[in-house]
């Protein structure tokens, strides 16, 4: 439990991999933040197996993201991975869409940081975990706000590991392939319209056919990478990007 007395802000943790890394954190003992959206009665249900707070911050709205960061104090351990994908060619990608995705996906963590990033130095220790994507170091057609939003927050994750390099705070990347969360779910159908192509064609051939394993990567593979971040060993592991792809950006 070697967590425990630290407190950890997870961002986007009602659902998918938020929710896995925060399990996965409290499993060490960590005290969790929750935030993201849905269900109250779920919500409540998961603060409860949680033992966690809870902040229902729209991301997207830099004042509440300050109002978060006030009221649940310093974190020990910040992770960024709030975010959202829409699948559209670029001439039709509806611009609101494309503001929404850069705001969620890159400027909410530059707040988060900058707010957590004080409390962090005068303690001397932090971790920020940035839930970044396989799209951070490649692209797939179609996903040009998601592509550049993760190629932007895989630089900003490096600028800060830099500027914060003897502090005992890092900064790394987590970048996923395809889990198989509502995220994914929600893609089918633009990628079946976008692309012309059945349901089972676009996870076999759009989705699986990038991943060497054939296989999605679970929510829980991507809690344990999390942990080993926070871990003392890992107090020299600070700018990387940490694929978790099933092979598919070693192509
Ligand atoms: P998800 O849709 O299951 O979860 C997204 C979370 O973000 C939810 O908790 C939701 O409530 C929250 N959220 C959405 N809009 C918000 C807002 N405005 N303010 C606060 N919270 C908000 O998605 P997921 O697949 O678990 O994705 C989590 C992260 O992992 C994202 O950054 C995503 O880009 C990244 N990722 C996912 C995959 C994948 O295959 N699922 C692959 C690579 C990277």
């Amino acid at each position: 439990m070697f967590l425990e007395g630290k407190r950890a802000l997870v961002t986007g943790s009602t659902s998918g991999i938020g929710l896995a890394i925060a399990r996965a954190l409290k499993a060490e003992g960590a005290d969790i933040v929750l935030n993201g959206f849905g269900d109250e009665a779920e919500i409540a249900k998961l603060r409860e197996e949680l033992g966690a707070d809870y902040s229902g911050a729209n991301l997207l709205d830099a004042s509440e993201i300050e109002a978060m960061m006030n009221e649940i104090g310093a974190v020990d351990v910040l992770v960024n991975n709030a975010g959202m994908q829409h699948v559209s060619p670029v001439e039709d990608f509806p611009v609101d869409k494309w503001e929404a995705i850069i705001g969620l996906n890159l400027t909410a963590a530059f707040h988060t940081t900058r707010l957590a990033v004080p409390a962090m130095k005068e303690k001397g220790w932090g971790r920020i975990i940035n839930t970044a994507s396989a799209h951070s170091l490649t692209a797939s057609p179609f996903k040009s706000a998601y592509n550049a939003s993760k190629h932007g927050i895989a630089g900003f994750t490096k600028t800060i590991a830099l500027e914060l390099a003897t502090s005992g705070v890092t900064a790394n990347c987590i970048s996923p392939g395809y889990v198989w969360t509502p995220l994914i779910e929600g893609q089918i159908p633009d990628t079946m319209a976008a692309r012309g192509l059945s349901r089972e064609e676009v996870i076999n051939d759009v989705l699986l056919a990038k991943q060497p394993t054939k296989k999605f990567v679970q929510p829980e593979e991507v809690g344990a990478l999390a942990v080993f971040l926070c871990r003392e060993e890992a107090g020299n592991v600070t700018g990387a990007n940490w694929s978790i792809d099933g092979g598919w950006t070693a192509e």
